[in-house]
């Protein structure tokens, strides 16, 4: 059976794991990664995390954080490990091993396995949403991600839903997640009552006593989503629109509201085919390693 790497690069560790091409995880391997490393001594532990597995299998797919280039397959920075610049992924592991190497930033990652093997995968086009700090995003047409130039595709959480609204991350205003992200939630809670709130759980946990202001938040965050994805809609007319991501633990607080605003805006024809739900909980290690089944298909 065909079998293929996944490396997930982030959130102070790389995660390796070898698949078959039914999602099965076969064998895996994990490294943490001190904050301060140059290029050189990353480039060390990235291989050496990854040499085990590397027997009998047709390729490695890496995941990673933005900003990079998937045409070079270079990490062009890292918010997560200072000391890394312009680092070259891709040719350094295709010499090393000599196998096929495809990179691209995790939300795309994420988007191919959940279309590959997530809940949805049935269907010919999907949009999937990463709801967790930010918002991410990815659009697969069958079996082919879009990524558009640099990967830089499908960057849905930084449209704009209010025009001169809350400051963003990226330093526009009004951004979607500005307004449903974690991110988004703990800084407008921390506007509206001077309280720093530590994590999304402690803001959905307010919204479940009832807390006036959580609820309002919550509320007005999730129409504001409902008409990012109307308008991705209305753009790329997916048969399915799928939400990962930790947020989506929370999804039976604000799915019923996401589902029926954004069902209720769009054209009414589209609604008899389009499916909408929370994905299949793939892992980052799958979601990299997809980049290499995807690839066979084509
Ligand atoms: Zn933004």
């Amino acid at each position: 059976m065909k079998q293929a790497i996944g490396v997930d690069i982030g959130g102070g560790s790389i995660r390796v794991s070898l698949f078959d091409e039914t999602g099965n995880e076969q064998k895996s391997n994990h490294t943490k990664t001190p904050e301060h490393l140059d290029n050189d001594s990353f480039l060390a532990l990235l291989k050496e995390t990854i040499r085990p597995l590397t027997k009998e299998c047709m390729g490695i797919g890496v995941g990673s954080p933005g900003p990079l280039n998937n045409e070079t397959g270079v990490m062009l920075t890292s918010a997560n490990m200072v000391g890394l610049k312009n680092l070259p992924i891709k040719s350094a592991l295709e010499n090393e091993f000599s196998l096929p190497v495809f990179y691209e930033n995790d939300a795309n990652c994420a988007a191919l396995g959940e279309a590959i093997f997530g809940k949805f995968k049935a269907v010919e086009s999907q949009l999937i949403l990463t709801l967790g700090t930010g918002i991410g995003g990815g659009f697969v047409q069958k079996g082919v991600l879009y990524s558009g130039y640099l990967g830089n595709g499908i960057e849905i959480g930084h449209t704009t839903s209010v025009i001169g609204g809350a400051m963003c991350g990226c330093g526009v205003l009004g951004c979607v997640e500005s307004y449903f992200s974690t991110k988004g939630f703990l800084n407008r809670y921390l506007e509206k009552t001077n309280q720093t709130l530590p994590h999304a759980e402690a803001f959905f946990g307010l919204v479940r006593e009832g807390d006036k202001l959580a609820k309002e938040i919550l509320e007005f965050g999730t129409k504001a989503l409902a008409h990012a994805v109307r308008n991705a809609i209305h753009l790329l007319n997916p048969e399915a629109v799928v939400f990962v991501g930790g947020i989506t633990k929370s999804y039976d607080l604000f799915g019923s509201l996401l589902e029926s605003e954004i069902r209720s805006t769009i054209f009414s024809v589209l609604n008899d085919r389009l499916k909408m739900g929370i994905g299949g909980n793939i892992s980052g290690t799958l979601g990299a390693a997809s980049l290499v089944f995807a690839k066979e298909k084509q």
